[in-house]
């Protein structure tokens, strides 16, 4: 992961006043591991970077400028969540021990139990590490944490986590168990859905772990197994599954390690430039969509199909991309295949060989017109 960078104080300073700017007046919205997730699957994106540094909602300025994101919960859908994750909690995690007990042997008959969420706002993350700590220490005791509150730095901005769920100690380890109400029916639940709960959970594991690591503790001691639980055969009954989530945590450390830097981000804007979705009272921004949409338009985008499950401005880029032509529309492996060629209508034109290859394109420009002449025998 990036990792925390210290820099001096009054840098800090320039850097925050100028994402406050870029936000309005609205309160910065949080990022949740979902959303570090998707920042993670798609690094090369610098709108998404910065509007999420900045904590604009992204939501609301898609449906204001007219794209809304085609994805989000149902209220039945939410509903139905809410009551799983209370059956699986109720009575001090009375069924995630249940659960627990058969998945990891535990030879234990109680645990202890923190609800983190009773704590105010201000101070969960600080009785969260306190919590964490005195766990680390007293590795006798097992003990569920319901709704802890971690942070992780997301390039050069904290960003703070709250795993829906718990992180489960004993015998000197930590797991993550992350609830989830899709359902697994004879054993085998949606690969996506699978996959999205892991590069989740994998999340919390790499904050749990970095803050072992600034609490003196060895950060392997936050499992990479993590527990899902879901509903089983349509019915409530809970059932639980360990997910490896190595490779997730991998190609996460990885891709945060590679953001580009807020601060470089900002350097590059127009000043004076402004995301700012400021509400009148009935909660309506007041600056005119073609406004808000042109200030996004100023920051650089790389739009891939992914984006349609993963980001709420998934509908305005794919517009964009798609009037100026961008072969971003045909997804990373073939935009990258594609090396320095950008627009469709250019890599039309090198296939068709009306058009001259520019320096470098030579290659790609011989492999393209082999795929059109293949193409035309097939459908000849
Ligand atoms: S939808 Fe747009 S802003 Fe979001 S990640 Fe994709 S290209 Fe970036």
């Amino acid at each position: 992961m990036g990792g925390r960078q210290e820099r001096p104080d009054g840098d800090w300073a320039r850097t925050a006043n100028r994402l406050e700017e870029l936000r309005g007046p609205a309160p910065a919205r949080p990022h949740d591991a979902r959303a570090i997730a998707a920042l993670a699957a798609n690094p090369g994106c610098a709108r998404r970077a910065l509007l999420d540094a900045a904590g604009v909602d992204k939501d609301t300025a898609a449906r204001h400028v007219g794209f809304p994101a085609p994805f989000g919960q149902s209220q039945f859908a939410i509903t139905r969540g809410n009551a799983f994750e209370t059956l699986v909690k109720e009575n001090g995690c009375a069924e995630l021990l249940r659960l627990l007990r058969g998945l990891l042997g535990l030879p234990i008959e109680q645990v202890g139990y923190q609800d983190v969420e009773n704590v105010g706002a201000h101070l969960r993350a600080s009785h969260t590490r306190a919590l964490i700590d005195r766990a680390a220490r007293e590795t006798e005791t097992a003990v569920f944490y319901d709704h802890p509150l971690l942070s992780l730095r997301i390039a050069g901005h904290t960003s703070y986590l709250e795993p829906d769920v718990v992180a489960f100690q004993l015998g000197g380890r930590f797991h993550v168990v992350e609830i989830k109400s899709f359902a697994v029916i004879d054993g085998q639940a949606e690969p996506d859905k699978v996959a999205a709960a892991a590069r989740q959970a994998a999340v919390y594991v790499l904050a749990l772990r970095t803050l072992m690591e600034e609490l003196g503790h060895d950060p392997e001691r936050v499992s990479h197994d993590v527990v899902l639980v879901c509903p089983e055969n349509f019915a409530n009954r809970p059932v639980a599954t360990l997910v490896d989530v190595r490779r997730q945590l991998a190609v996460l450390r990885r891709q945060l390690a590679r953001m580009t830097r807020v601060d470089r981000l900002l350097e590059g804007l127009p000043p004076g430039l402004t995301f700012s979705l400021d509400p009148d009272p009935d909660g309506v921004p007041t600056r005119s969509a073609e406004e808000v949409a042109q200030a996004l338009r100023q920051v650089p985008a790389r739009y891939a199909p992914d984006c349609l499950s993963t980001c709420d401005l998934c509908m305005f880029c794919r517009d964009e991309a798609r009037a100026c032509g961008s072969t971003d529309l045909l997804g990373r492996q073939v935009r990258d295949q594609l090396g320095g060629v950008s627009g469709m209508e250019e890599a039309l034109g090198l296939a068709e060989g009306v058009r001259e290859p520019g320096e470098g394109q030579e290659e790609i420009a011989h492999l393209l017109r082999q795929a059109e002449r293949l193409r035309r025998e097939c459908v000849a």
